[in-house]
């Protein structure tokens, strides 16, 4: 038995329950891992003290669930983790958390402290792993030190720039007891002495705001562009009042989607070689000027563009030194903008010249897409389920599902074609590019926004990562669609010139194939989930049809060709 609940009078507490009564108190209502010594009376504890705890199989996948969670609710994502290689699995979703700026925290249990440096079982210098991968770490040395440090790794995690936590809490420290008058008393002190300033938001400097206005009402050709960023900070009402009070045309970054809707009259998302290229002042608001945005500069962006930054973090303004840089939270910035901008209001009327332009290449752009998507083609490419998957979806009007994507051309051709109408309704691999976030992130999305219907559309490469999760899928009833793009391998068929396949060992499969017609369908059957096959337009109309209504977990297996589309998708120049 890993409770050792008969041993400790009613009067006292043990570490487990500690740890337990501080991530309640601190607002922690969910947690995420994968449970084993010493760390599964903590899980136990905290579901008695109310915390939902969703156990998992590889703390990868928890770890990817964490980080989401941080994002989609707010509130930093908790991941739990064995000692050791609980850990290092864990480091995914950690690194995951703190590149893509979500709030989480990782929880490892960690081996008796008396035994450090002799071989204990699951021995690591934890703390030092996760350095390069976390803002901020805290170990709790003995049993009083629980409630200051689980304070601490949470309000880090969300401090500034939101990213990844750490705390370690020894086997020894989560065995001790303490009085619980004593517990108490600690929690008490703990939470009276966190430094309150770490969570202030930003005060926003005024007269840049009036320089931000200045700017932008002297443009030509002014954008707006947005990012997980203000996501994550629910900037929308003020973005959508801005964009709609002076006409600017917006461009969001792949998870800025939906902040407003992909379908909106001044949606650049269509002419965005035409909007980066051609504009003369880009307002960018939570979104960071790396590889995603080919880093602001020439050939892609014009040479002249001066940039207004917003974001939270004064590094990254540093970092990319635009014309304007303003340090705040989003949504306050944009608010403050729309404010100045309304005591003198300016506006591009429907003729300006500027988005007449934009609209007409969206036009365009959207007339060509179109005509390739109508054309039902079978064996199916990429385009015609993508096309029926829309549908499909919008057909569900509000409140949108989450939509997971991972993949190469699944993703391409799905942030392409799959349209956005809600704020935070879609998740993918991120700034790290991550393949393997697939499960875990609808798992997330599941238990965060109850209400919404989950559906992943993945290729199978990034399906397999994750793969023995449907179970969880299962165990937890979870409304996940999980529809897989099957064909055949990472990037599809082997694409090998005849010339390479060669050596002793020619005959094996190349690197990027997997068994041809993988019946990941039955996976889930496995468990008790409804499975599907489909190759026509028709079954997978059915299949839709009947997973959206039943709200189950589902997996479509879809076959596609395996010679359809790109090797690397749109990333081939890299590979
Ligand atoms: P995207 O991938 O959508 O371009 P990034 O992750 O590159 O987005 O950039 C998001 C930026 O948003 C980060 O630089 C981060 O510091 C910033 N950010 C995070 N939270 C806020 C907030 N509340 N207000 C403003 N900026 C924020
Ligand atoms: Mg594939």
């Amino acid at each position: 038995m890993a409770d050792a609940d008969h041993k400790i009078p009613s009067t006292m507490v043990d570490g487990n329950t500690l740890v337990a009564m501080c991530l309640a108190r601190a607002g922690v209502d969910k947690m995420f891992g994968v449970v084993g010594i010493p760390v599964t009376t903590l899980a136990n504890r905290a579901v008695a003290l109310g915390v939902r705890f969703i156990a998992f199989h590889n703390e990868q996948s928890a770890g990817y669930a964490a980080s989401a969670y941080g994002y989609l609710s707010g509130r930093p994502g908790v991941l739990l983790t064995v000692s050791g290689p609980g850990c290092v699995h864990g480091l995914a979703g950690l690194s995951n958390a703190q590149i893509n700026s979500w709030p989480m925290v990782m929880i490892s249990g960690s081996s008796e402290q008396s035994c450090v440096g002799r071989g204990d079982f699951q021995e690591l210098d934890q703390v030092a792993a996760v350095k390069p991968f976390s803002k901020f770490s805290a170990k709790a040395t003995d049993v009083s030190k629980i409630p200051s440090s689980v304070f601490s790794v949470i309000d880090w995690a969300v401090a500034g720039r939101p990213g990844g936590t750490y705390l370690d809490i020894p086997s020894d420290v989560l065995r001790h007891t303490v009085e619980v008058s004593e517990a108490e008393r600690l929690i008490t002190e703990a939470l009276n002495s966190t430094d309150k300033d770490l969570i202030l938001k930003p005060e926003v400097n005024h007269s840049k705001i009036q320089k931000a206005v200045e700017l932008l009402r002297k443009a030509e050709r002014p954008l707006i562009v947005f990012g997980k960023g203000a996501a994550y900070a629910k900037a929308e009402n003020e973005l959508t009042k801005l964009v709609e009070s002076t006409g600017i045309p917006f461009l969001p970054t792949p998870m800025g989607k939906g902040l407003l809707p992909d379908t909106h009259e001044l949606a650049a998302t269509a002419a965005r070689s035409l909007a980066i290229g051609k504009c003369d002042v880009a307002l960018v608001v939570g979104a960071r000027l790396n590889w995603l945005l080919h880093f602001g500069e020439p050939p892609r962006w014009s040479k002249d563009v001066k940039f207004v930054l917003v974001d939270v973090c004064k590094q990254e303004i540093e970092l990319r030194n635009p014309s304007l840089g303003i340090v705040g939270d989003a949504k306050d910035v944009v608010e403050m903008i729309h404010k100045e901008i309304e005591d003198d209001p300016f506006v591009l009327g429907k003729n300006h010249p500027w988005v007449e332009d934009i609209k007409r290449k969206v036009k365009d752009n959207v007339a060509k897409m179109e005509a390739q998507l109508v054309k039902d083609v079978v064996p199916f490419n990429f385009m015609t389920p993508m096309r029926i998957i829309r549908d499909a979806i919008s057909g569900m009007g509000s409140p949108a599902p989450i939509l997971v994507s991972e993949g190469a051309n699944t993703m391409d051709v799905g942030r392409a074609v799959l349209v956005q109408t809600e704020p935070r309704t879609r998740l993918d691999a991120g700034t790290w590019g991550t393949m393997g976030v697939g499960l875990g992130y609808c798992i997330a999305a599941a238990v965060a926004e109850p209400d919404r219907l989950v559906v992943a559309v993945e290729g199978d490469s990034g399906f397999g990562f994750s793969a023995m999760e449907v179970e969880t899928l299962v165990r937890y009833q979870l409304p996940v669609v999980v529809i897989v793009f099957n064909n055949g391998g990472v990037y599809g068929g082997d694409r090998r010139n005849p010339e390479e396949i060669t050596g002793p060992h020619k005959d094996d499969p190349a690197p990027t194939s997997f068994v041809p017609g993988a019946a990941y369908h039955i996976l889930l059957e496995a468990f008790g989930g409804k499975g599907y096959l489909v190759g026509t337009p028709d079954e997978l109309k059915s299949a839709l049809d009947e997973s959206f209504s039943a709200r189950k977990p589902t997996v479509i297996n879809v076959t596609i060709d395996p010679y359809a589309g790109a090797e690397s998708g749109r990333m081939q120049h890299r590979n």
